[in-house]
C-alpha cells in the first residue's frame, strides 16, 4: 500500500517549481483536493477543462497536475452549473485533487520554456527576462560618527548585515563629508548658507534586495540628517544567467537556416495543431539565434529586440504588435498555437513525479481551441 499522498507529490512539485518564482498576478498550487489524501496514480495535463477532468477521474486519477490555474480570478460559486464549478464537482466527486504549476514552472530551471528551447532546435541559455529570487543589495550610507552605532542598530533590526550565520556584519571607514545647506533646509550640522565640513563615517553592508524597502524607511527614521547620503547596488552575477530563472530562454541553432526552414522546423517538433505554425519576417532570411517562450509571449517583443536574437518563437501574437515591431527593425516572429509551445512541458512534470512510486498518465488530449484552419479552395 503505497504512503504517498497529495503533499507528497505537491512538495516534489514544488520543489522543482517553486511558487516563489510565480509572476505577482498569477495563483498557484492545490486548487482542490484534500492535501492527506492517498495518491496512486496521476495525471498531467495542460488546461482543465471538463473532458480532461473526466479523463483524469476515468483514468484512476488521485491528482491532476496541470499547467493552467482553473480559477485564477476570484470567484463566488463554484456551482456544478457553472463549466468551472462542473469540473471541480467531477474530480471531488471522483477522488480526484486539482494542482497547478503555472508561471513559476514557467520560471523554474528546467521550465517550459526550456522543454520548448530543446523541441526547437537550441540549448536554452539566459531567460529573457531573468528573476533573481535571492538577489543581495550592496549598501553604503553616510553618518555622523556619533550617530552610527544607533543607524547601525536600526538598520540591523530589519535584516540589514545578514550574511549566512552571520548577524550585524558590518564595515566602516572613516571619511570627510561636505554640503552647503541651502534655502528651506533644517540640517542637523551646520547652517544655511554655510559650506560645511565635518567627520562622517561610511558603513557598508548587504542586505536582500527583497528587504530594500524596509531599510530606506528605517535608514530616513533613524539617520540623523535631514537627507541621509547613501547608495545601494544589486549584486549581479552576469556569469550565472545562463542557468538563472526567468521567462523566456535564448539559445541558438547548430546550423543558421531560413526563416521558412526554422518555420518548419519549429512546426515538425511541436504537437499538431489545427491552424499550424504562421511567421512574420522575409521567409528567406538567415536566422541563427532564437529567442523562445512559451505561451503567451507578446509583452516580451521589445525585449527580445534589444537581445540580438534573429527570431523570436512564442504563441497568441497580434497584428498591431507584430507590424510594429518589425517596422522597428525587430526579429521574425514565429506565432505557434499556445497550446502546442506549452503541452510538451507535461512530459518534464511527469519526469518529477514518477520517481515518487506511483502510476503517471499524460492525457493526450488537445485542448487548443481553434479546431479549423480554412484556405481560400
Ligand atoms: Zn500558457
Amino acid at each position: 500500500m503505497t504512503d504517498v499522498t497529495v503533499q507528497t507529490v505537491v512538495d516534489a512539485l514544488e520543489a522543482a517549481y517553486p511558487p516563489a518564482l510565480a509572476e505577482s498576478w498569477d495563483q498557484v498550487g492545490l486548487i482542490c483536493g484534500d492535501p492527506d489524501a492517498k495518491v496512486t496514480k496521476v495525471a498531467f495535463a495542460l488546461d482543465c477543462t471538463q473532458e480532461v477532468a473526466e479523463r483524469a477521474v476515468a483514468a484512476g486519477a488521485q491528482l491532476l497536475v496541470v499547467h493552467h490555474p482553473l480559477l485564477l480570478r476570484g470567484v463566488h460559486s463554484v456551482a456544478a452549473n457553472t463549466p468551472k464549478g462542473k469540473v471541480i464537482h467531477t474530480l471531488l466527486a471522483g477522488g480526484c485533487a486539482l494542482f497547478a504549476a503555472h508561471t513559476n514552472a514557467d520560471s523554474a530551471r528546467p521550465g517550459v520554456s526550456d522543454k520548448l528551447a530543446e523541441l526547437v532546435g537550441i540549448t536554452p541559455g539566459r531567460p529573457i527576462k531573468p528573476v533573481l529570487l535571492d538577489a543581495t543589495d550592496r549598501w553604503g550610507v553616510h553618518v555622523p560618527p556619533a550617530a552610527a552605532a544607533d543607524l547601525k542598530r536600526a538598520l540591523f533590526s530589519v535584516g540589514a548585515g545578514a550574511i549566512g550565520d552571520y548577524r550585524e556584519c558590518a564595515f566602516s571607514v572613516e571619511g570627510t563629508g561636505e554640503f552647503t545647506p541651502v534655502e528651506g533646509a533644517n540640517p542637523t550640522d551646520g547652517a544655511v548658507g554655510t559650506h560645511y565640513t565635518g567627520d562622517e563615517i561610511r558603513i557598508e553592508f548587504v542586505a536582500r534586495a527583497g528587504d530594500r524597502r524596509r531599510i530606506v524607511e528605517k535608514l530616513r527614521e533613524a539617520h540623523p540628517y535631514e537627507e541621509p547620503a547613501f547608495d545601494v547596488v544589486q549584486m549581479a552575477d552576469t556569469s550565472d544567467l545562463d542557468k538563472a530563472t526567468g521567462l523566456g530562454r535564448i539559445g541558438e541553432l547548430p546550423e543558421p537556416m531560413t526563416l521558412r526552414e526554422f518555420t518548419q522546423q519549429v512546426a515538425n517538433a511541436l504537437p499538431e495543431t489545427a491552424w499550424g505554425v504562421r511567421a512574420a519576417g522575409d521567409p528567406d532570411q538567415i536566422v541563427q539565434k532564437v529567442a523562445v517562450s512559451s505561451g503567451s509571449g507578446d509583452s516580451f517583443l521589445a525585449d527580445v529586440a534589444k537581445l540580438g536574437v534573429d527570431v523570436y518563437v512564442t504563441s497568441d501574437l497580434r497584428h498591431h504588435p507584430v507590424d510594429e515591431h518589425l517596422r522597428a527593425g525587430g526579429p521574425a516572429v514565429i506565432d505557434t498555437a499556445h497550446w502546442a509551445s506549452e503541452f510538451p512541458w507535461t512530459e518534464q512534470a511527469e519526469s518529477i513525479v514518477a520517481p515518487l512510486s506511483v502510476d503517471t498518465e499524460i492525457l493526450h488530449i488537445r485542448t487548443d481551441p481553434w479546431t479549423i484552419s480554412a484556405h481560400p479552395e
